[in-house]
């Protein structure tokens, strides 16, 4: 049995483990495990979740084991989330241990806690230009692994491929609350696999995915070109395929038009069903505006949503951006929406938004200036304001006037995750209605960023 660590002690594990990661690692993952006592004089850190504990364990087991044996006297440490609903959530970690167990395939599954909340079908208006899609998703996640498999969803950006991953996920997960769902973008699967081999544990990540019933991989053209990925995720494939696992896959594009995806692959892709997603038409775009003006905080007049659904075709994303607007602005002038508000708010926005594609970069630099920040400060790891404030306005900015999946906003943010790109754009589509300094710079910033 081992004897409590004194708090010098534990403070002296802490500092051991800030110093093997960045700062932004600190704040996010390691600082919020709380330290416990376990009756039997052993350690145990608590994580705020199930998702937390799992990146925990994938990514620092090995800074916490090496910490804990420099500092603690190679206690028994243990890893535990606090909505953790039983024991099979909590692992024991000797210092020796290089690795931690794989789940075994059968493993319940936790929730699954990286699907974004509001994209469920529920949410999602279905019309001719995503009905084939949105069934094929629905079939899926109903019975994975039994017909469609993979399903490959194809189609340009914003046009809901990401949205109905997310759904099938979620619905797979209430039917099916024992069967393990992953979402993962393909840049989150590279990474994770280059990551393996840095360590020398690949197999880790091998397990990980082998051990999946329905793995949704989002925006697949990443894998263009790139050989050694290519190779494992076509292991990967064959492996979930032959064991019944369910594989849904989006791409901005048609499997063909995946120049350098190696031929056995693409031919795999097209044993399943192929969909794609095509543009909304114009009551599709109404739809979607309605169902999205019912979130707002004060009506918004059937000709405002006709006028939206008019001028905004190609992408949702832009939908919801021109209807957050006017909503902005009516709140904060405290004005009723009518139409001709809706086309002064709008003017500037309709006839130039096919003009020109706005860059990341522009936009970090516009925001830094605006700010009078760093650009260095604004991709930084501090969270004081307003230098936060700021960042959350250029990921908004970012989602608005680009076409970035949100993984990659986080990255170009100091590596920041996509919930945190979410959290942002949240909070400043909520700011947006109720501070006028707030409306004012975005609004600023996106019309400088249109017009440069
Ligand atoms: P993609 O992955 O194809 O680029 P997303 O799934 O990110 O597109 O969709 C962009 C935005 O549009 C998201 O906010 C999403 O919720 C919304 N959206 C897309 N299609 C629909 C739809 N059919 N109904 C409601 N919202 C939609
Ligand atoms: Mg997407």
């Amino acid at each position: 049995m081992e004897a409590q660590p004194t708090p010098e002690a534990w403070e002296e594990f802490r500092e051991a483990l800030r110093s093997t990661v960045t700062p932004v690692t600190w704040q996010t993952w390691l600082e919020p495990l709380e330290p416990h006592r376990t009756p039997d004089g052993s350690v145990r850190l608590v994580a705020p979740s199930q998702f937390h504990l799992r990146w925990v364990r994938e990514k620092h087991l090995s800074n916490i084991e090496t910490a804990a044996s420099a500092t603690l006297g190679s206690p028994t440490v243990m890893l535990d989330a606090r909505e953790g609903r039983d024991d099979d959530h909590v692992e024991e970690l000797a210092p020796e241990d290089h690795e931690p167990e794989p789940s075994p395939p059968s493993a319940p599954a936790s929730d699954p806690v990286d699907l974004v909340k509001k994209y469920q079908f529920e949410n999602f208006v279905v019309g001719p230009s995503n009905r084939f899609a949105h069934a094929a998703a629905m079939a899926v996640a109903e019975k994975p692994g039994n017909r469609y498999n993979p399903l490959f969803i194809y189609g340009s950006a914003g046009l809901g491929k990401t949205h109905l991953l997310h759904a099938a996920g979620h619905h797979t997960h209430d039917l099916h609350p024992d069967r393990a769902v992953r979402y993962v973008t393909s840049e989150q699967f590279l990474s994770e696999f280059i990551d393996g081999i840095r360590r020398k544990n690949t197999d880790a990540f091998k397990q990980r995915y082998r051990s999946i019933d329905l793995l949704l991989l989002d925006d697949v053209q990443f894998f263009q070109g790139k050989e050694q990925i290519l190779e494992e995720f076509f292991h990967t494939f064959n492996h979930l395929y032959e064991a019944g696992k369910q594989v849904v896959i989006s791409s901005d594009r048609h499997p063909k038009l995946l120049d350098t995806l190696e031929a056995r692959l693409r031919s795999r892709f097209e044993w399943g069903l192929l969909t794609d997603v095509q543009p909304p038409d114009v009551e599709t775009r109404l739809a979607i505006l309605r169902l999205n003006a019912e979130f707002a905080p004060q009506p918004v007049p059937a000709p405002v949503l006709d006028f939206i659904a008019q001028h905004v075709s190609d992408n949702i994303r832009e939908l919801e951006g021109a209807l957050t607007r006017v909503t902005a602005y009516a709140s904060l002038t405290a004005q009723p929406i009518d139409l001709g508000m809706a086309m002064d708010v709008l003017q500037d926005l309709i006839p130039e938004k096919v003009s020109r594609a706005v860059t990341i970069r522009e936009i970090i630099q516009a925001t830094s200036e605006s700010f009078d920040l760093d650009i260095s400060e604004l991709t930084g790891p501090s969270r004081r304001q307003p230098l936060a404030r700021a960042r959350q306005i250029a990921m908004y900015l970012c989602r608005d006037l680009t076409d970035l999946s949100l993984p990659k906003i986080g990255r170009e943010f100091g590596g920041r995750d996509h919930t945190t790109v979410i959290h942002a754009l949240e909070r400043v589509k909520s700011l947006m209605q109720s501070d006028q300094d707030i409306f004012d710079r975005v609004n600023a910033l996106s019309h400088t960023l249109r017009k440069t």
